[in-house]
């Protein structure tokens, strides 16, 4: 539903506010930005509206305005904020905010995008791993933040969502949003989603408290002056300038000591504290304004008894999220204790909006990493430049040093891997055998080969198949150590079980045929196979890459030479191998090599599998043999660079009476009847066979690899469509 006249000006207006709300815009440039931005959000989102029925474009704007005055970020920040939910919920694309907005901008959004998509999916058991993803994924710090003030105007809202969603929100929120946000040091954001979460997830409480605050708050009230008067006196003796008042203390944080202690209401000794902020000019150091907090406390102490086990010194060692402050109890009136947190007004408004409002970069200090140098740049360009020191990186530089990236699995548990570790490695970390007998991945649910390299936070699950051994190819992309050795050893293992079981056929065929071979028979046979090593040739033979029969008359062959001195093709020929007349004609590359079903003087080429129908060239061998590529192989294309006149035109007439082998993938969405439908379907057909079906689903997901044996070309083409006609099949491919 378009937009009223009447919502129009309100939105108007809101806008207005929020521009005055944001004090970190100075020039009419940053205005003209952030109005950009605002102007794209509104037209993108235009037709939209929430569940409560208001414009859609009021969200956006109300948590631009929240990162703007609540977390006091610049110009960036709020034209992100303003674009938030547009790459999601609209037809624009993050290249889209690119060429509008910049880089910068785009990659904000992209990661407020990202994060979305992750908090969709069930997660929050995983609280801990959840906010190192979080944390981990987030080049920039603001996109946290952002979002942060995406869920707190949420939460603020939550009121028109249904129940059950209510509930998940809700949780979610105090489980994951409020500790990042305690992390971040937004106390103050912190504080509010805690409340607000507690408000949906456990009314009864919430509302009992909040009536006895309300009925306790007159007494309360009194006492703080009381107890705030005598202090305020010493303070202005002493010539210190400070503002002194009494805080309530958090619905939840009250809730939160009632269930630790087991007490009720009236037990809770600390319903409130006092604070103390004291003036923090300009020309103050940090170091004085630590010196003021001690000073203060030595003058609180002259009015009323401190607990000595009270004191909470976050001066000399401030949290790592930057928050500074002194706490100390004292006993105030009617014998109760009382807290008192002392900060300067810096410190204050840094434990409100957290360190990003105040954060400067000291130049030269660490200066000379380019990881944690790219960081400070992001976030030196929209940081104020008021006066500050804190170390709030420390936590940061953690992630950023790190030399190990955080994986999930499919059920949210954490995997460190090595940086630069791909999918292969993931799987070999996982278990040896998952390593041995992958074929796939999904990688944040989207389909990637064993070669994909990996990043934080990636969510990957690895597919598999008994089928499936390791490829010497896997060595290329395979980083880490552990998946090296452990493809090196399959290899190995591999090959010297076929080594074994092509000697053991050699020597049978030695006695079946009744010919001895002797080195130099051995060396020939090397020759004509072109290999390098008596172990290949058992190898090729063990592996089944070399046919029984082949060997047989290969073996014949070397052995009639050593007596005929006809030399290599007479014999071989006589021995009925090419048995029509022609057939010991040299094969000319001038001439197009036709296969039929008498012409025997050819293979088909192992590394593309291709088979009759396929767009195929040939290649002359030394032996007068063709063998047979796809035209698009890699490997044909490079003996074609090197050997173009052995490259030989095919024409492939008819050649009957044999099947070929071919893999294919099938990715659809899950449903009953599915995998019966599709295996009916490849049973009914008489043209093929198949010898391996491997269904996996993953949520709705399912993939499945079949091997099949056809024919031709046509009866595969013919079969492909058929499967995508299937119901709920979305794609079906040759495996190359
Ligand atoms: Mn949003």
């Amino acid at each position: 539903m378009a937009l009223t006249a009447e919502e129009q000006v309100y939105i108007e207006q809101l806008y207005d506010d929020l521009i005055k709300s944001a004090k970190r815009l100075k020039t009419e440039e940053d205005i003209a930005f952030v109005r950009k931005a605002f102007e794209l959000a509104n037209k993108a989102h235009s037709k939209m509206r929430r569940k409560s029925g208001e414009p859609y474009i009021i969200h956006p704007i109300a948590v631009a305005k929240i990162v703007a005055s609540e977390i006091g970020l610049g110009r960036k920040s709020i034209a992100s904020a303003l674009l938030h939910d547009v790459v999601e919920d609209t037809d624009y694309t993050v290249a889209d905010i690119e060429r509008m907005f910049g880089p910068k901008i785009a990659s904000i959004v992209e990661g407020l995008t990202k994060i979305s998509t992750i908090l969709d999916q069930d997660a929050s058991k995983q609280i801990e791993n959840f906010r190192k993803m979080l944390m981990t994924m987030s080049e920039d710090i603001r996109v946290i933040m952002i979002k942060l003030a995406d869920r707190l105007h949420n939460m603020r809202t939550l009121d028109s969502m249904p129940e059950y969603k209510q509930i998940k929100i809700a949780s979610e929120t105090s489980n994951v949003y409020a500790p990042l946000a305690e992390r971040l040091g937004l106390y103050a954001i912190k504080t509010e989603l805690e409340d607000l979460s507690m408000k949906f997830t456990n009314p009864t409480a919430y509302n009992e408290i909040t009536k006895k605050f309300h009925e306790t708050e007159e007494e309360r009230n009194k006492y703080i002056k009381d107890f705030i008067k005598p202090l305020k006196k010493i303070m202005d003796d002493n010539g210190i300038e400070c503002k002194i008042k009494g805080r309530l203390k958090s619905v939840y944080s009250i809730w939160h000591k009632m269930q630790k202690q087991n007490i009720p209401f009236e037990d809770v000794y600390d319903l409130f504290a006092i604070r103390i902020i004291f003036n923090h000019p300009d020309d103050m150091t940090d170091d004085k304004a630590r010196e003021t907090c001690y000073r203060i406390m030595s003058l609180i102490t002259n009015v009323y008894e401190y607990h000595p086990g009270r004191i909470r010194d976050w001066v000399k060692k401030p949290k790592p999220n930057g928050y500074e402050a002194l706490h100390i109890t004292v006993m105030g009136p009617q014998g109760k204790w009382v807290e008192i947190q002392i900060r300067s007004r810096k410190m204050d408004d840094i434990a409100e909006k957290g360190i990003a409002s105040h954060w400067k970069y000291k130049t030269g200090e660490k200066g000379n990493n380019p990881g944690l140098n790219s960081l400070i740049e992001n976030m030196k360009e929209t940081l104020s430049n008021t006066e500050g020191s804190f170390d709030f990186l420390d936590d940061f530089k953690l992630d950023i040093f790190t030399k190990e990236i955080h994986i999930f699995t499919p059920k949210g548990e954490i995997v460190d891997i090595p940086k630069g570790s791909t999918v292969i490695d993931f799987a070999y970390d996982i278990h040896t055998d998952v390593g041995n007998h992958a074929i796939a991945a999904k990688v944040n649910h989207k389909m990637a080969p064993l070669s994909q390299v990996l990043y934080s936070g990636d969510q990957v699950e690895i597919l598999t198949s008994k089928k499936q051994m390791p490829k010497i190819e896997w060595l290329n992309f395979a980083m880490s150590a552990k998946a090296k050795a452990q493809i090196k050893k399959a290899l190995k293992a591999d090959k010297s079980a076929d080594i074994d079981k092509g000697k053991r056929m050699f020597e049978k065929k030695q006695k079946e045929l009744n010919i001895s071979f002797d080195f130099k028979d051995m060396r020939k046979m090397r020759e004509k196979l072109e290999v390098g090593s008596d172990d290949d040739i058992f190898f090729m033979l063990g592996s089944g890459q070399l046919k029984e029969n082949d060997f047989s008359e290969l073996m014949t062959l070397i052995d009639s030479q050593k007596t005929n001195k006809d030399g290599f093709f007479s014999k071989f020929w006589k021995l009925g191998i090419g048995d029509s007349d022609n057939k010991n004609e040299k094969i000319s590359h001038k001439n197009t090599f036709v296969i039929n079903d008498d012409e025997k003087r050819f293979s088909l080429a192992t590394c593309c599998n291709p088979i009759p129908g396929d767009e195929v060239v040939g290649y002359i061998t030394l032996n007068n043999t063709v063998i047979v590529h796809k035209k698009d192989c890699p490997e044909l294309k490079t003996l074609a660079a090197t050997h173009g006149e052995k490259i030989v035109a095919i024409e492939w007439e008819s050649y009957k009476g044999k099947s070929y082998e071919v893999q294919i993938d099938i990715e659809g969405v899950d449903h009953l009847g599915l995998v019966y439908n599709i295996t009916k379907l490849i049973s009914q057909e008489a043209n093929v066979n198949s010898n391996m079906l491997h269904f996996e689903t993953h949520g709705e997901i399912f993939t499945g690899k079949i091997n099949l044996f056809v024919q031709n070309k046509f009866n595969l083409d013919d079969l492909i469509r058929k499967i995508l006609e299937v119901d709920g099949v979305i794609k079906v491919s040759r495996c190359e």
